[in-house]
């Protein structure tokens, strides 16, 4: 096992782009540009909580960022500084560091992020990534602020990692290029930065889906106090699909709300953006929180819960799984 020191100087120091000081001194020095506010969030990734063991140790690197950089995208921020608290087993092979290394800083470059420090500790392997963004003052997206007869909007195909989770547990067989698309969806989530900063003065509140679209939701709605009506834009039999679909997590793409004038622009932004944004409901005034389904011909669906027995009980990742956080 090579000391703290080596394994930090060795995987985890890199040049930095925007950061007065970076890695190797007890703080870290950032100076935010002028009229911006810093966002701040924090989110960890344990073994058999929340990836499988047998995980590939690239893809987790990319994942253990990409889901924080997601946090930014719902805030409608551009991400720029994170820190990284890993524990790692007292012989993880040098490849694995080196590979979880990769994946980390290949999600780095890719938004801009510089790494400013953190933690290295022996333990079960547990990754603890804060991550900070600006976002011009007064501008950031929250959950609070849907109106009665907004828009409720979701990018790309909600239900593809927890599809490619089932499929990878061995709960369903996907064929290919499904399969794919949706271990890819499960493994490198593709956070919707650019929407985000896009959404800025046209959303009036947005949420990244780690939870499933219905739970998610549901955070927007209680936020701002209100309810919904959802209309589920996939074939409304009770199957995997659906569920996975109402339901599923893992995905991280945003959900938003926008006043219906804004369709022709948010639409527009679509196309921009090379990516499905797609209505699925309307805000309505009722008990906050509460979500009425229904089917593509206005058929009531008899929905009890947002979360599903195919996604509650068999998302744990080990044998001996603990309750997620
Ligand atoms: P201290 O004892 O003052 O907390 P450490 O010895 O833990 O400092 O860390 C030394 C330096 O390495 C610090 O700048 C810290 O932020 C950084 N660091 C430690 N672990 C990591 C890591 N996994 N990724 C990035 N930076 C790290
Ligand atoms: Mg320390």
């Amino acid at each position: 096992m090579p000391s703290e020191f080596e394994l930090i100087a060795r995987y985890f120091t890199r040049g930095t782009t925007h950061t007065t000081l970076g890695v190797g001194d007890d703080g870290a020095l950032i100076t935010p540009a002028p009229g911006q506010e810093l966002v701040i969030s924090t989110d960890m990734l344990v073994e058999g909580t929340h990836f499988l063991p047998d995980t590939d140790a690239e893809d987790l690197g990319w994942k253990t960022l990409a889901v924080n950089v997601s946090d930014m995208a719902a805030m409608g921020a551009r991400p720029r500084w994170a820190t990284l608290a890993i524990a790692v087993p007292p012989t993880p092979t040098f490849e694995w560091l080196d590979d979880f290394a990769r994946g980390f800083f290949a999600c780095a470059d890719e938004f801009g992020i510089d790494l400013i420090g953190g933690d290295t500790t022996r333990g079960p392997r547990a990754f603890c990534v804060t991550i900070l963004g600006e976002v011009a003052a007064g501008q950031a997206l929250r959950r609070s602020g849907a109106g009665i007869g907004d828009d409720i909007w979701v990018s790309g195909q909600p239900g593809r990692a927890a599809l490619g989770l089932a499929h990878l547990q061995g709960r369903m067989v996907l064929a290919e290029p499904r399969r794919a698309e949706c271990v890819a969806a499960l493994q490198r989530p593709q956070p919707r930065v650019a929407l985000g900063l896009a959404l800025q003065g046209l959303a009036t509140a947005a949420i990244d889906v780690s939870d499933g679209l219905l739970a998610d939701l549901g955070h927007i709605l209680e936020a701002s106090r209100v309810a919904a009506s959802v209309q589920v834009a996939v074939p409304s039999a009770p199957t995997l699909e659906r569920d996975a679909w109402l339901s599923g997590g893992d995905d991280y793409e945003l959900v938003f709300t926008a006043p219906p004038a804004r369709r022709n622009v948010i639409d527009a932004l679509a196309g921009r953006l090379q990516l499905a944004l797609t209505r699925v409901g309307t805000i309505a005034a009722g008990s906050a929180g509460a979500i009425a389904l229904h089917d593509a011909e206005g058929h009531p669906l008899a929905i009890q819960r947002r979360g599903y027995d195919h996604f509650i009980s068999p998302v744990d990742m080990s044998p001996d799984a603990s309750p997620d956080a």
